[in-house]
């Protein structure tokens, strides 16, 4: 009998692309008449006698996301009501009194839920520099977990996955990586080495910010069993809408991505030389003091995020913000439209960047209209 949750999907070809197979994974086999999407199954209960019984066991919708996942990232996935749900579910692995290695530069909603976790004395925090690979590995020396985000929050900082996941190993830690702002088609930690990849699927896989839902991949299946457990218990589950945007919006991630990273090189390039802009962050620019390791561990792109920092006082910067017409002054990443904000306005991430440092996610817009809406502001407010 066919498992309700994962009925049979469309098989792939090993020769695919990934830039292929986001377009084909987690679909119905082809049969006559069958329909080219998953369905929305919209119940909470199901009839008695099968594996899937009630709302918070599963949903087919969400076991063809997760087919299309697990295929993109080598690995099994596990769907969670947001990124941080699975991130949550994820800090759970630690064992009680045990200990995680976390970079200092993360999205700080992951950093709180560590720093809470160790505050009710559920396990030890070390931070240390993701950048840094030795510090990362002397800190791993008797820790269950090295947490790296890469490419990493607001600093767009890239870590070397593949020396951390194979140190963090002979040390007998496990690796996590969220990949949220590489997503599979840049980076699959798991094939570099990593034990779980998380993605928070509202960003660049939802792609229209029309949607909150996470994932966390597994190279081990006692790992996904856990965090499907952990999910359960916890209800953190997907809406079933939510599963099949994420799905929708998976479909056209590899033109999204191209379009949107070419036109974030293109802005980071001319931010370098505008007289209105002290520093830029983007592992793109020849210049960028992380161009190697971002073209070795990155070959295909290091994404559309970036981040500068304005040449002026806070006050100069929001006015630049308020400004714009075409960016969007808001919070949030990897939707078709542009967005831009100053991270230092969350006490989070006033410790780790500069007062004037905003962080751009650059959409599919027109690179020229994005440029002059930006240029045009900061020459306004800046002079
Ligand atoms: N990881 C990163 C890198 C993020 O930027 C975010 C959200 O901003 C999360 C995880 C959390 O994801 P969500 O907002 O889907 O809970």
């Amino acid at each position: 009998m066919a498992d309700p949750l994962y009925p049979p999907h469309l098989a792939l070809d090993p020769d695919w692309t990934a830039d292929t197979v986001v377009v084909q994974a987690g679909r119905p086999v082809r049969t006559a008449g069958a329909p080219m999407n998953p369905s929305i199954s919209l119940s909470s209960t199901y009839v008695h006698d099968a594996s899937l019984e009630y709302g918070r066991d599963g949903n087919v919708g969400w076991g063809a996301l997760e087919e299309a996942l697990g295929v993109l990232d080598g690995g099994r996935a596990v769907a969670f009501a947001s990124g941080l749900a699975a991130a949550t579910a994820i800090a759970d692995l630690v064992p009680p009194g045990g200990t995680v290695v976390l970079s200092s530069v993360t999205y700080f909603g992951v950093r709180n839920v560590f720093e809470r976790m160790q505050a009710r004395g559920r396990l030890h925090v070390r931070m240390v520099q993701a950048d840094d690979t030795a510090a990362v590995l002397a800190a791993a020396d008797g820790a269950d977990m090295v947490w790296v985000e890469s490419i990493a929050n607001p600093l767009i900082v890239v870590a070397d996955v593949p020396a951390i996941a194979a140190g963090a190993r002979e040390r007998g830690a496990i690796t996590v990586v969220d990949a949220t702002f590489a997503t599979p088609l840049r980076q699959r930690p798991l094939h570099l080495g990593a034990d779980i990849v998380l993605h928070s699927a509202t960003k660049l896989i939802g792609g229209h910010s029309d949607l909150l839902l996470g994932a966390a991949v597994c190279r081990d299946d006692a790992h996904a069993a856990f965090l499907a457990t952990h999910r359960h218990d916890h209800g953190s589950i997907p809406g079933a809408l939510e599963a099949f945007l994420a799905l929708r919006g998976l479909r056209t991630l590899a033109v999204r991505l191209d379009r949107a990273e070419a036109s974030a090189a293109e802005i980071a390039r001319r931010l370098v030389a505008h007289p209105g802009v002290a520093a830029v962050h983007y592992p793109g620019l020849p210049d960028d003091p992380q161009h190697e390791r971002a073209s070795r561990v990155l070959p295909q792109g290091p994404g559309p995020m970036l981040s500068f920092e304005v040449a002026g006082t806070v006050e100069q910067t929001e006015a630049v913000l308020s400004r714009l017409r075409l960016w969007t002054h808001a919070t949030s990443l990897g939707g078709v439209e542009s967005l831009i904000e100053r991270r230092a306005r969350y006490a989070g991430d006033a410790a780790v960047v500069g007062p004037t440092l905003c962080r751009a996610s650059v959409g599919i817009e027109d690179v020229e209209d994005l440029w002059a809406d930006l240029d045009g502001a900061l020459r306004e407010i800046l002079g």
